[in-house]
C-alpha cells in the first residue's frame, strides 16, 4: 500500500466512524503509524506525530463551524504537513550559482537538466559545469543533458582538478545567469569528498548548495543531509526518484527533521519531472485533495449526507433535508428510473423532474428561510412568509409557492412510504452512496 492510500485508509476510520470518539481516533492513529513506518519514517517521529494527533484531536475544541470529523481530519492533515516538511520552499529567481552534491547515482546530473529547464522557464540563461572528475563519461553525460535542454556547458575532458574546473568555468561562463556545478559523488560520504566539495566551493562560492538524495534511501536521507551540511552548508535538498520509491515519506520527514529543508522533488527521469516542494500541496495530494479547504468541504458534504441519510431513514423531512435530497437525486441521474427501480411508481411527476434552473431557485429560496422555517415546514404555508422569502431570494412568489407545493407532495409521499422500511433504507443508502461523494 502506498503512502497516500495508507493515509486515506487511516482517515476513513474517522470519516466513516459512526461516532468520533477516543476509540476511533486511536484506531486511525494506529493505522497511520503502520503506514508511516512501512514508508520508512523514523519510529520516534511517528510516535510523536501520533501522540500529538491524539492530544489535539481529543483535547482541542473544534474551531467554530467544525464538526468532530472535520476537526480530527484537520489535525491529521496539519500534523502530517509539519512532519513532512513545513513551509513552502521559494527558489530564488535571478542570477546565481548552484552547487549540486550528493552520492553516486543519487540523480545529480539528471537534476541538473531539470533545474536548467526550471530556471530557463523563468527567463534565465543556464549553464552546466562538468565537475565530476571521478566518474568516467561524466563529462559526456552532462554535455548531452545540457544540450537536450538547450543549456550552456563547460567542461575540461581529462582534467582531474575539480577546483581548476570551477575557476575556469567562472571565467568562461560570464554571459550566463545561472551556473550549476555538477560535482563528483562517492559511494558513501567521506573526508575526501568533504574536502573536495569545500575546496570547490571556496572558489565557486555558490549561492545555493543543493544536496541531491534519492528517495530510495528513506530516512538515511536525514543522515546525508547532516553530513553534507557540515561539509559545505546545505541550503536545500532535492529528493529524486519520488516516483519509484515507497520510502519517499521517510526521506522527506528525515530531511525536514534535520536542519536542512526540502527544496525540490523529482519524480521521473524527464527534465520536466521536477516540482518546487510545498508540504501543503504534497500532503493534499497524498490525502487526495489539493488543499485543506477542499478536503474540509468534502468532509462537510459527507456529514450533510449522513444527516440526510438519517432523516430519510426516520422518514423526517424539512426544507434542509429536502434541498439536500433534491441535490443528491439530481446527481443520481434520471430520477424516474431510479425511483421505479426502488418500487415507487406513483410519485408526483413535478416533485421529481426539477430542472437545474429550478433547483437553483429552490436552493436560493431555502437559503432565504429562517432556520426556524427550515426546521418547521408548516410555517412556510403562510403567504406573508412566502412573500418575504421570494423577496429575499430574488425569485417570484409563484415559484416559492411551487416549492412549497413540491415539498408537501414529497412529504405526503414519504408518509405513504413510511410503512415500507425496506424501501426507505434503500433510498437512504442510495443518497449516501452517490459516486464521488464518499472519501
Ligand atoms: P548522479 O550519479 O548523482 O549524477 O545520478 P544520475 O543523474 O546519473 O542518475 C542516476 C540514475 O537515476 C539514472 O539512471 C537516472 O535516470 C535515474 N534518475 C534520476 N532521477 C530520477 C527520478 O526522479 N526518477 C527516476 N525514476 N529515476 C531517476
Ligand atoms: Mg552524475
Amino acid at each position: 500500500m502506498d503512502l497516500g492510500e495508507g493515509i486515506r485508509k487511516a482517515l476513513s476510520r474517522i470519516t466513516g466512524a459512526a461516532l468520533v470518539d477516543e476509540a476511533a481516533v486511536k484506531e486511525a492513529t494506529k493505522e497511520l503509524q503502520r503506514v508511516l513506518i512501512t514508508n520508512d519514517v523514523n519510529v520516534r517521529l511517528v510516535v510523536d506525530l501520533c501522540r500529538r494527533i491524539e492530544e489535539r484531536a481529543l483535547g482541542e475544541k473544534p474551531a467554530a463551524g467544525f464538526g468532530p470529523r472535520e476537526h480530527v481530519v484537520k489535525v491529521v492533515y496539519e500534523e502530517l504537513e509539519k512532519v513532512l516538511g513545513g513551509e513552502k520552499y521559494s527558489p530564488k529567481i535571478g542570477k546565481q550559482k548552484i552547487l549540486l552534491c550528493g552520492l553516486f547515482g543519487s540523480g545529480k546530473t539528471t537534476s541538473f537538466g531539470k533545474l536548467a529547464k526550471f530556471y530557463e522557464s523563468k527567463g534565465l540563461k543556464v549553464a552546466g559545469i562538468a565537475g565530476d572528475v571521478h566518474r568516467p563519461a561524466a563529462f559526456e553525460q552532462l554535455q548531452q543533458v545540457a544540450h537536450s535542454v538547450g543549456a550552456g556547458f563547460f567542461g575540461a575532458k581529462g582534467e582531474k582538478d575539480a577546483v581548476k574546473i570551477a575557476r575556469d568555468a567562472l571565467d568562461k561562463l560570464k554571459d550566463y545567469d545561472v551556473l550549476i556545478y555538477d560535482s563528483a559523488g562517492r559511494s558513501g560520504f567521506d573526508e575526501e569528498l568533504a574536502r573536495e566539495l569545500s575546496e570547490v566551493n571556496n572558489v565557486f562560492r555558490a549561492d545555493e548548495r543543493f544536496l541531491v538524495v534519492s528517495a530510495d534511501v528513506g530516512q538515511v536521507a536525514g543522515k546525508q543531509a547532516v553530513e553534507f551540511d557540515k561539509a559545505v552548508g546545505i541550503t536545500g535538498v532535492i529528493i529524486t526518484k519520488m516516483d519509484g520509491s515507497g520510502k519517499g515519506g521517510g526521506a522527506l520527514s528525515a530531511v525536514s527533521a534535520s536542519k536542512s529543508r526540502v527544496a525540490f522533488l523529482a519524480s521521473g527521469e524527464k527534465p520536466d519531472a521536477l516540482e518546487v516542494f510545498d508540504a501543503k500541496q504534497f500532503v493534499g495530494r497524498l490525502v487526495g485533495f489539493p488543499d485543506l479547504k477542499s478536503l474540509l468541504e468534502k468532509v462537510g458534504e459527507l456529514q450533510k449526507e449522513e444527516d440526510l441519510e438519517k432523516a430519510l431513514e426516520e422518514g423526517r423531512l424539512d426544507y434542509e433535508t429536502f434541498l439536500a435530497q433534491m441535490k443528491a437525486m439530481k446527481k443520481m441521474g434520471p430520477l424516474k428510473g431510479v425511483m421505479q427501480m426502488l418500487g415507487a411508481y406513483d410519485i408526483p411527476k413535478e416533485a421529481m423532474e426539477q430542472s437545474e434552473e429550478k433547483l437553483k431557485k429552490f436552493e436560493a429560496a431555502v437559503y432565504s428561510m429562517t432556520p426556524g422555517e427550515r426546521k418547521d415546514p408548516a410555517l412556510m404555508k403562510h403567504s406573508t412568509r412566502q412573500a418575504r422569502v421570494a423577496k429575499g431570494s430574488g425569485i417570484s412568489e409563484k415559484e416559492v409557492k411551487e416549492l412549497v407545493k413540491n415539498f408537501e407532495n414529497v412529504q405526503k409521499m414519504m408518509k405513504m412510504m413510511k410503512g415500507n422500511r425496506g424501501m426507505m433504507k434503500r433510498l437512504s443508502r442510495m443518497a449516501g452512496g452517490i459516486p464521488g461523494m464518499k472519501m
